[in-house]
C-alpha cells in the first residue's frame, strides 16, 4: 500500500496532459488550482495506515490474502460494503471534501460481476482479464477514475444518431492487438490525479449502438488522451489562503472533461466489446453501488457542516437559543437519516453469480435520491443560523490592507472573547462547503435524481404493491380484479 506521500510522488512520474484557464500545464501536481484535490485523495493512502482507521481503509485481498487498500478491493459480504460506508463517512470528516477515489472502486467492482455474466452467456474471456487487471491495482495501488459519463449531446436521440458519432465513447477499430476508442468522458471526478481510466458506458444500448459498447482501462496519460480541468465557484480564490475555506482539500473532488482522440487499447485492458446487451446491466451495477457511498459520503461533510454551523452559532453568541437548537438538531437529524440510507443498502446485500457482493439496488437510489433533499436542507439550515456575512463578508486581502483592514476587524467582530480571524475562517469554511460546486455536486453526482427516480420505479415492484392493496380491498382470494 502506498503512503499519501508515494502516491504524489508517483504523479508526478506520469505524463499527463493537463489544461486549465487555456494553458497546458507543466506541473499540475503542485498547481493551486489542483493540489487540494490531491490532498484529499492522498487521505485515502494514509489512512489505511492509520492504525485507528486501518481496519476501515485497508482490506485483504480475496485474490492473495494479502493487505490491500479497500479502495482497490472486490466486496464480498454485507461487511464489506457497510465498512466501505464507515469509511467514506470517516474520511469525509478528515477532508471535508470528494476524495475522489470511490468512483473508480465502484467501476472495477461493477465490471468485475458484468465480466463473469457476459462470459457465461458468450464463452469470452473478459472476467479473467478483469481479475489481472484488479490484481494488478492492488499491487500497485493505483487509483482509478471511474469513467462512465459521455458528453451525450442531443439528449433525445441513441448515440448512433447523433450528428456526431463522438458524443459517446465507441470503438473505431479493432485489430489483433486491441481497439481503438475516440470520444470522451464529461465531469470525470479526479481524473487528473489519477493514474488509471476505467471506460464504462454511461447508458443502456442497443445492437445498432454495438460499438459503443466498450469498458476498458487505460493510463491517464496514454498517447491520445488529454485533460480540461473544469472551473469550479470561486475557483480564483484557490490563489489565497483563508478566502478557500477549505485551503488543504478544496470544495469538491476537480473535475474534468478527458478528450479520447484514437486511444490505443490492447486486448488484456477490454472488459466489453460489442456484448450491448449487458451495458444496461453495467451502468445499473456500478450506479447502485456509487449511490450507496452517498449517505457515508455526504453525512461525514454534513457532520463538518453541523460542527462549523454550531461553532459560528456560539461565536455569534446564539447557540442556546431554542430555534438554534431545534434547527441544528434538525440538522443531525437529516444528516443521519442519509447515513441509515447507506447502512441499510449495504445490510441487504447479496451475493452475485461470481460471488462478489451487490447492494440492495433500490435501497441505494433511494438513499441518493434523499441525498440531492437533504443536503440541500442542511446547507439552508447553516445559512439560517450562520448569518449575512456568509455572503458579504470582505476578502483576506481586505482584512490585511493597511489601511481598511482595521474596519474588517473592527466590523467583523462577534462574541469578545473570539478573535476575529477565527470567526472569519469559520465562515468561508461554510461558505465553501454549503454554496456553489459544492451542492451541485450533491444533486449531480451519482446521477441526476431523475435517474435515480427511474431506478426506483423500476426496482420498487408496483404490481406487488397493487395485488397486496387489492387483497385487502378483498377484491378477490388470488389479488386479482373481480
Ligand atoms: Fe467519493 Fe463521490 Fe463522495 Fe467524492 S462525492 S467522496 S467520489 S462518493
Ligand atoms: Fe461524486
Amino acid at each position: 500500500m502506498m503512503t499519501g506521500e508515494q502516491y504524489v510522488e508517483s504523479l508526478r512520474k506520469l505524463k499527463t496532459v493537463v489544461y486549465a484557464f487555456g494553458e497546458r500545464l507543466d506541473n499540475f501536481v503542485d498547481h493551486p488550482l489542483i493540489r487540494p484535490h490531491i490532498n484529499a485523495a492522498a487521505a485515502t493512502y494514509d489512512m489505511a495506515h492509520d492504525p485507528e482507521f486501518e481496519d476501515l481503509v485497508a482490506a485483504t485481498s480475496h485474490l492473495t490474502g494479502e493487505k490491500i487498500n479497500r479502495f482497490t478491493h472486490i466486496h464480498h459480504s454485507t461487511d464489506d460494503l457497510i465498512k466501505k460506508v464507515k469509511m467514506l463517512r470517516a474520511i469525509s470528516q478528515r477532508t471535508g471534501s470528494c476524495y475522489q477515489r470511490c468512483v473508480g472502486f465502484d467501476g472495477i467492482n461493477a465490471l468485475y460481476s458484468v465480466t463473469y455474466e457476459i462470459d457465461q452467456k458468450y464463452g469470452t474471456t473478459y472476467h479473467a482479464r478483469m481479475k489481472d487487471y484488479v490484481l494488478y491495482l492492488q499491487k500497485t495501488d493505483k487509483m482509478v477514475a471511474g469513467s462512465m459519463t459521455d458528453p451525450k449531446g442531443d439528449r433525445s436521440l441513441p448515440p448512433g444518431k447523433q450528428a456526431d458519432p463522438d458524443m459517446y465513447v465507441h470503438i473505431i477499430e479493432k485489430n489483433d492487438r486491441g481497439i481503438v476508442i475516440r470520444g470522451a468522458k464529461a465531469h470525470q471526478t479526479g481524473v487528473v490525479n489519477s493514474h488509471e481510466m476505467l471506460i464504462m458506458p454511461t447508458i443502456a444500448l442497443d445492437e445498432a449502438d454495438k460499438d459503443y459498447a466498450v469498458a476498458c482501462a487505460i493510463p491517464v496519460d496514454a498517447p491520445g488522451v488529454l485533460h480540461i480541468f473544469g472551473r469550479q465557484t470561486n475557483d480564483t480564490r484557490k490563489f489565497d489562503e483563508m478566502d478557500q475555506g477549505n485551503a488543504c482539500y478544496g470544495a469538491v473532488g476537480g473535475e474534468a472533461l478527458s478528450v479520447l482522440e484514437d486511444v490505443f487499447v490492447p486486448w488484456e485492458r477490454v472488459f466489453m466489446c460489442g456484448e450491448y446487451d449487458f451495458a444496461g446491466m453495467l451502468v445499473e451495477r456500478f450506479a447502485s453501488y456509487h449511490r450507496q457511498n452517498y449517505g457515508g459520503c455526504k453525512g461525514g461533510v454534513s457532520d463538518i457542516v453541523i460542527g462549523a454551523t454550531t461553532a459560528m452559532a456560539e461565536m455569534n453568541g446564539v447557540a442556546k437559543a431554542s430555534h438554534i437548537r431545534d434547527k441544528v438538531a434538525e440538522m443531525i437529524h437529516l444528516a443521519e437519516t442519509i447515513y441509515c440510507g447507506s447502512l441499510a443498502c449495504s445490510s441487504q446485500g447479496r451475493a452475485l453469480p461470481c460471488g462478489s457482493y451487490f447492494v440492495d439496488p433500490l435501497l441505494a437510489n433511494v438513499t441518493k435520491l434523499n441525498v440531492t433533499r437533504n443536503i440541500y436542507e442542511i446547507s439552508r439550515l447553516s445559512h439560517d443560523i450562520a448569518g449575512g456575512l456568509l455572503a458579504t463578508m470582505p476578502s483576506e486581502q481586505d482584512l490585511k490592507h493597511p489601511e481598511i483592514g482595521k474596519y474588517v476587524e473592527k466590523y467583523s467582530k462577534g462574541i469578545t472573547s473570539v478573535p476575529v480571524i477565527d470567526r472569519l475562517r469559520m465562515v468561508r469554511l461554510l461558505e465553501n462547503m454549503t454554496g456553489g460546486t459544492a451542492l451541485v455536486e450533491s444533486m449531480h453526482g451519482a446521477g441526476s435524481p431523475q435517474a435515480q427516480r427511474v431506478m426506483i420505479l423500476r426496482q420498487g415492484n408496483l404490481p406487488h404493491k397493487v395485488k397486496m392493496a387489492k387483497r385487502l380491498a378483498n377484491l378477490d382470494k388470488s389479488g386479482n380484479e373481480r
